[in-house]
């Protein structure tokens, strides 16, 4: 049996006559940049996350940097965030002449550790960014009770958790802003490089759009310099096609999750993901830990399944940021997990066939 990381084509296959007369459909009106099918999308998506406004963009990595620039961030200023994210958090704080200030993660939820951002706040922080790694909301009630306590702004990096919640409510209703991906991969993947901005405060969803259509305010007339990052008409369409479809395939994703926590229950060698008591965990990522992780990966290959490492470096690690002078210790946890995790194969089209295999083949592993 092959059993791949994710099945894009499988996914198609199950909507391919909706999503051919979408993307038709988008040619026959031209309607290929911003337009009636990105603002269709936009509504959905507000409707989908329950937020006031969407503002949809070209990716994931210029809807937090838009979103940081709505929300004053220049040259100088410290933004906190977790060592354990893809790259695109950091780059964006970056690429205002910002500074991303690291925190560890938890042991538990491998979110931002709630306890140790006090610490690292000085006069110059000016935002906040919790990552729903994995599809698991972060520790929302602590993060905004730290951000007024210091009057700081939070933007939720929910690339990874589109419809996940906390305590009941979605992601995105607690930041000033959230920014989402639509990778291909992601779990509301388009086809193509897509992203969005949610919030629900009219002023900066007005300043985030200016800033991302080269700061106009009408044709031609511009009040800043801003970026060119627009949704394209053909991903609006298909992002609303398969955005009737994500709670139940969020559901499939949370079943597969269930299935391999009973099927690997008794398994000693592993460690299994923890969904945290406030958290609908959305399982973009089913993470497990290995104490020989790189073994135990060589072997599923050989058995035909595909896995992967979110992510195999932590950001201090990196060398884009030797800079920030850290040492790989400075972040005992995200250091540490880098050398254990493994992400397993889930995506909403996998059958229990396929799940079963993968649980004998971890458990059959010595
Ligand atoms: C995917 C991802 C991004 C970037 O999104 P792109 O659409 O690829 O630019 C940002 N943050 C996290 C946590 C991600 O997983």
């Amino acid at each position: 049996m092959q059993v791949p990381f994710l099945d894009l084509k499988a996914q198609y296959l199950s909507i391919k006559d909706e999503i051919d007369s979408a993307i038709q459909n988008v040619i026959d009106q031209t309607a290929f940049v911003s337009g009636k099918f990105a603002k269709k999308f936009e509504e959905d998506f507000s409707k989908a996350q329950d937020v006031k406004f969407t503002i949809a963009v070209g990716n994931g990595t210029d809807a937090i940097s838009i979103a940081l620039f709505a929300l004053g961030v220049k040259q100088g200023d410290e933004v906190i965030t977790v060592a354990n994210s893809f790259i695109a958090t950091t780059e964006a704080i970056s690429l205002l002449g910002g500074k991303p200030v690291l925190v560890d993660c938890e042991a538990d939820s491998y979110n931002i550790d709630t306890a140790q951002i006090e610490a690292k706040i000085t006069e110059k922080t000016k935002v906040i960014i919790p990552v729903h790694l994995y599809g698991q909301p972060a520790n929302m009630e602590e993060i905004t009770r730290i951000a007024k306590k210091y009057n700081l702004s939070v933007m939720e990096d929910s690339a990874q958790g589109v419809v996940a919640e906390y305590k009941g409510k979605k992601v995105g209703n607690f930041g000033d802003f959230a920014t989402f991906s639509f990778y291909p991969g992601k779990n509301l993947g388009a086809y193509g490089d897509a992203g969005a901005i949610v919030t629900n405060n009219e002023k900066l969803a007005i300043k985030a759009r200016m800033y991302a259509n080269h700061g106009r305010i009408a044709k031609y007339d511009h009040e800043f310099e801003g970026v060119n990052s627009r949704l394209d008409g053909i991903q609006g369409a298909v992002l609303s096609v398969k955005l009737k479809y994500i709670a139940e395939w969020t559901e499939r994703r949370r079943t597969v999750a269930k299935r391999y926590n009973e099927l690997l229950a008794d398994c000693e060698h592993i460690v299994l993901p923890k969904e945290m008591e406030y958290a609908r965990h959305v399982y973009h990522l089913f993470v497990i830990r290995s104490k020989k992780r790189d073994e135990l990966q060589s072997f599923l290959n050989e058995n035909g399944i595909q896995s992967g490492i979110h992510y195999p470096i932590a950001l201090h690690n990196l060398n884009a940021y030797k800079y920030l002078g850290h040492k790989p210790e400075d972040f005992p946890n995200a250091n540490k997990f880098t050398g254990e995790i493994l992400s397993l194969p889930i995506f909403p089209e996998m059958t229990e066939e396929q799940i079963q295999f993968v649980a004998q083949t971890i458990k059959n592993f010595k």
